[in-house]
């Protein structure tokens, strides 16, 4: 059984790559929820859903939301002066709207997850990485704004004095989070960004401990090249967080507790040295996924790379 942990667009681009390598039924995602709001009164998991319409083959080009889908529904509230910024196609409305009548009579988040996943006809397992509510809050200088406000309406211009995760200290790991790291042939830590999704579910009580348990059989993947996120604003994110450094290196050192091996992109050999010294094993690839078959081709290396 191959782990994955992961973010939205970065971690189930190499989830993918994993599913289309290895095959699904031997492949458990284990998602981040920090990322989760309300809208409309309506419970949107964007990092679940995308992951979860990759594997089902239905994901829009763009990387995440429903292939085709129309937003009537979303113009209809602009009409009505809902703030209509965030990009809520109408067939992806029919999964919030399953989800939140689901939780209203009583359902966990993994147990929603796991009946989207059944008909949306996805074999892999994918796991929230918890089924209590987190919210990730982000301080800037003009006050603070929830995960999406910052990233999606305000499109993550200001600097970050501060990141916090609520609900995280007391959130206990999702039914089979521990179980599936703990018996993992392999556990991949996704290109996500580090702090907000990666470094989220790593912050769920019990998590870093398993995979610090298995440290041997993680293997992580750069989300930086170059010393820049390859899409996004990770960078922001790590000087948030007190980094000063936006590099390879400085995400091998972020893992090195709980990751042995670290691939990071070619052109970024250079950092290999700094890597060996933080007795984490770097392994150079091309690290990019625009596509399936390089989404594939970096899974296999991975998969290799781990032996
Ligand atoms: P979010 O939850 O939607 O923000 O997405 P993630 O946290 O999963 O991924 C964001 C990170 O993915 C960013 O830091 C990007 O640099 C990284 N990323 C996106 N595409 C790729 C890719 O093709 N290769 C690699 N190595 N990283 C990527």
């Amino acid at each position: 059984m191959i782990v994955a942990l992961a973010g939205g667009t970065g971690g189930s681009k190499m989830v993918h790559g994993l599913a289309l390598a290895g095959g699904q039924r031997d492949l458990t995602a284990i998602v981040n929820t920090g990322d989760d709001g309300e809208f409309f009164g309506l419970l949107v998991c964007p990092d679940l859903d995308i992951n979860l319409y990759c594997l089902a083959g239905v994901v829009a080009d763009r990387g995440w939301g429903y292939a085709d889908d129309t937003f009537r529904c979303l113009e209809g509230l602009a009409t009505y002066g809902r703030p209509a910024w965030f990009g809520l196609g109408d067939r992806d409305m029919a999964t919030h709207i399953h989800r939140t009548l689901m939780m209203r009579d009583g359902a966990r988040l993994s147990d929603v997850v796991d009946d989207l996943r059944g008909r949306l006809g996805v074999e892999a397992r994918v796991l929230p990485m918890t089924d209590d509510p987190v919210r990730t809050i982000i301080t800037t200088p003009t006050g603070e704004l929830r995960f999406q406000e910052y990233l999606v309406r305000d499109g993550a211009r200001e600097e970050i004095e501060s990141i916090r995760i609520e609900g995280l200290d007391q959130a206990a790991p999702a039914p089979g989070v521990i179980e599936a790291i703990g018996s993992a042939d392999l556990i991949v830590i996704a290109p996500s960004s580090p702090i907000v999704s990666i470094g989220t579910i790593l912050g769920v009580p019990g998590v870093r401990d398993a995979l610090a348990a298995r440290r041997d059989r993680v293997i992580g993947v750069s989300p930086i090249v170059g010393g820049v996120p390859v899409e996004g604003p990770a960078h922001r994110f790590l000087r948030g967080a007190g980094y000063t450094e936006c590099s390879a290196r400085q995400m091998a050192e972020i893992y090195a507790d709980v990751c042995a091996t670290f691939v990071i992109h070619e052109s970024d050999a250079a950092e290999a040295a700094g890597i060996e010294a933080l007795g984490v094993r770097p392994v150079l690839a091309d690290i990019l996924m625009p596509d399936r078959p390089s989404r594939e081709r970096l899974a296999r290396t991975v998969i290799e790379a781990a032996g």
